[in-house]
C-alpha cells in the first residue's frame, strides 16, 4: 500500500514549554486522499493475506459510525475486493453517513440484532458466515487480529524514517489495544508508549494488549503503560470539556480531532505531561489515528453541540 509520508506537526503548548517538554503530532489522519488513520495499517496485511490466498471477499464487523467499516469499504474498492459489513443493530430508516459511504464504495451491509452481534467471535457464527461466503477472509471488529497488530508496526517505521532517534514517548488512543500492541513491539529500546483507553473500565485492555503481542509472535513488551482515566464517561460519550478542548486544538493549532478516540487521548496526554508524569526534556509524539469521519455521527446525536471544525463534516 503506497502511503505518503505523514506530516509531523509541532504543537507548541505554553504549559508544556515551561516544563521543557515538546509535543508533536504524527498526522495519520491525513495520510492520503483515499484512506487514512490506523485502520489502514491494521488492514494492510489482512488484505495481503486475502490476496495471497486468492480470497475475493473481506468480511468484518462494526457499528453505524465505525471507522473500521468505513476504511474496509474504501480499501475493498481500491483493491477490487468485495466487502461485507456486519453492522450492529437493526437497519435504520436513514443510514448514517459512515454507512452511506461504505455502501457507495460497494460494501454489502448486513444488519444484525445486538444479541446476534455479540456472537461475532463465536465459532458457530463464523462458520455460518463461511458457509455463505466460502471465499472470504473474516476480520474481527476493529481490524484487531495478529495481522492487524503486525501492520501497525509500520507506523513506527514511518516515524523512525522521519525522526530517527529524536523522540522519547509515543502516545495513542486505545479501543481494542491492537494498535498499541503493534507500535510497542516495533519501537526502539529505551522509548516508551502510553495508551489512553477510550472505554470505561478499560483495565482489561492490558491483558488484551499482551495477548495481541503474543499472537503477533513478538512476545510481550514491558515498554508501555495504559492510562484509563480519560474515557469521559465511556465509549463515544462526550462532555463539554472535551468538546471545548477539540475546539481549542483546532482553533489554536489547526489540529482536527475526533471525539471518540484522538480527542480523549490527546487530552489525557497533555494532562499527564502538565502533572509532571514525563521528565523535563521529554519529546512526546502523539499518533493521530484518524477517525474524523466519525465526527459526523456526533452532529446527528448532539445537535446542541456546535462543532466549528470544517473537518468534522468531511
Ligand atoms: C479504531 C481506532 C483506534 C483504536 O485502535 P485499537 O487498535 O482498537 O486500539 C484509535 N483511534 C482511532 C481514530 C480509531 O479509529
Amino acid at each position: 500500500m503506497n502511503t505518503a509520508i505523514p506530516d509531523i506537526d509541532s504543537i507548541p503548548l505554553p504549559s508544556l514549554h515551561s516544563l521543557g517538554i515538546t509535543l508533536a503530532v504524527m498526522r495519520l489522519d491525513k495520510l492520503n486522499q483515499i484512506m487514512s488513520g490506523n485502520k489502514l495499517f491494521k488492514l494492510h496485511q489482512n488484505i495481503e493475506y486475502a490476496r495471497d490466498k486468492s480470497l475475493d471477499t473481506l468480511i468484518s464487523f462494526g457499528g453505524a459510525y465505525s471507522n473500521h467499516i468505513h476504511a474496509l469499504a474504501m480499501a475493498g474498492k481500491y483493491y477490487g475486493i468485495n466487502t461485507v459489513g456486519i453492522i450492529r443493530g437493526e437497519m435504520p430508516a436513514n443510514l448514517s453517513d459512515t454507512l452511506k459511504d461504505a455502501k457507495a464504495n460497494g460494501m454489502h451491509l448486513e444488519f444484525v440484532s445486538r444479541s446476534d452481534y455479540r456472537k461475532k467471535n463465536e465459532p458457530d457464527y463464523i462458520d455460518s458466515l463461511r458457509l455463505r461466503w466460502p471465499q472470504a477472509h473474516i476480520i474481527p471488529e476493529g481490524g484487531s487480529n495478529a495481522l492487524g497488530v503486525q501492520g501497525c508496526e509500520a507506523i513506527v517505521s514511518l516515524l523512525d524514517s522521519q525522526l530517527g532517534d529524536a523522540y522519547d514517548v509515543v502516545a495513542l488512543a486505545c479501543g481494542t489495544g491492537a494498535t498499541l500492541a503493534g507500535v510497542s513491539s516495533a519501537i526502539q529500546p529505551g522509548k516508551r508508549v502510553i495508551g489512553f483507553s477510550v472505554l470505561k473500565e478499560g483495565e482489561f485492555l492490558k491483558e488484551s494488549i499482551s495477548d495481541f503481542q503474543q499472537a503477533a509472535t513478538h512476545g510481550i513488551q514491558a515498554n508501555w503503560n495504559l492510562c484509563t482515566d480519560y474515557h469521559f464517561g465511556g465509549y463515544a460519550k462526550v462532555t463539554p470539556e472535551l468538546i471545548s478542548f477539540m475546539q481549542r486544538m483546532y482553533g489554536e493549532y489547526q489540529l482536527p480531532l475526533d471525539a471518540v478516540y484522538t480527542a480523549k487521548a490527546l487530552f489525557g496526554l497533555i494532562r499527564n505531561a502538565e502533572r509532571g508524569v514525563f521528565p523535563r526534556g521529554s519529546r512526546l509524539i502523539f499518533i493521530h489515528t484518524g477517525g474524523l469521519q466519525g465526527n459526523r455521527g456526533f452532529v446527528e446525536k448532539y445537535p446542541e453541540i456546535e462543532f466549528t471544525q470544517p473537518e468534522l463534516m468531511v
